[in-house]
Formats: structure tokens, sequence, C-alpha cells
């Protein structure tokens, strides 16, 4: 849990390991598990080991260690072509409060996945 946690928040949890999830990359400040719900096969989240609901909240130390961590996720997936996704508040469609960046591999539609 981070020492700043939402207690409610499910990013959090999945960071305790209170909430299962598929972990693809983790570092001290970050870590990186595959989306419950996904968009295409691969869809990844990158989180900070940091409660923040927006990027402007997050500390410049968490934001530089995802960086580099979105690259090594995209080459993970195999894509050639991908999304990097970060929404910020409700009217951009956030529905976690916890910063998060989405790496959403464009994959072929035969494969039932968009
Ligand atoms: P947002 O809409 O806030 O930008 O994206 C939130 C993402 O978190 C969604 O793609 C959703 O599927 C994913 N998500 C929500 N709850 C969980 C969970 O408990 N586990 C995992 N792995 N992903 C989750
Ligand atoms: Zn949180």
């Amino acid at each position: 849990m981070p020492t700043n946690a939402d207690p409610s928040c499910i990013f959090c949890k999945i960071i305790a390991g209170d909430i299962p999830s598929y972990k693809v990359l983790e570092t001290d400040h970050t870590i990186a598990f595959l989306d419950i719900n996904p968009v295409s096969v691969g869809h990844t989240q990158i989180i900070p080991k940091y409660h923040a609901k927006t990027l402007i909240d997050l500390p410049d130390a968490h934001l530089a260690d995802i960086g580099p961590l979105l690259k090594k996720v995209a080459l993970m997936t195999g894509a050639v072509e991908y999304n990097v996704l970060q929404n910020n508040g409700a009217m951009a469609f956030q529905h976690v409060p916890h910063v998060h960046f989405h790496v959403i591999p464009k994959t072929r539609k035969d494969d039932g996945l968009v």
C-alpha cells in the first residue's frame, strides 16, 4: 500500500496485493498490470505506487519512473502499433481516481478484439 494510500482506491489495493492482478512489470515507484476489461489483447495499466488522482497531483519522481516503463510495456506486448492513453477527471472519462496510463496494442480484428 502506498504511504499516502486511499483505502477505498482499487488501484491502491492492487499495489498492496489486496486485490489480485496480473503484474507485468514492477519498480520501486511503479507497477504495470493487465487491464481487467481489455479493449485489446495486452491492454496494460501503468500506475505509480503513490495515490494521486490526476497527472498534476503526481510528484515528478514518480512521473519520471513511468516514462521508460511505457516504452518497455509497449515492447513487451509485441505490438507494432498501439495507443498510450491517460484520462484526467470525469469529463475526460477517468473512472479510477488513481492516475494511470493505458497501453493499448492495436491488434488484428480477427482476434475478436480491436
Ligand atoms: P479509466 O477509465 O479510469 O481511464 O481506466 C480505468 C481502467 O481500469 C479501465 O480500463 C478498467 O478496465 C481498469 N480496471 C478497473 N478496475 C480494475 C481492477 O480491479 N483490476 C484491473 N486489472 N483493472 C481494472
Ligand atoms: Zn490509489
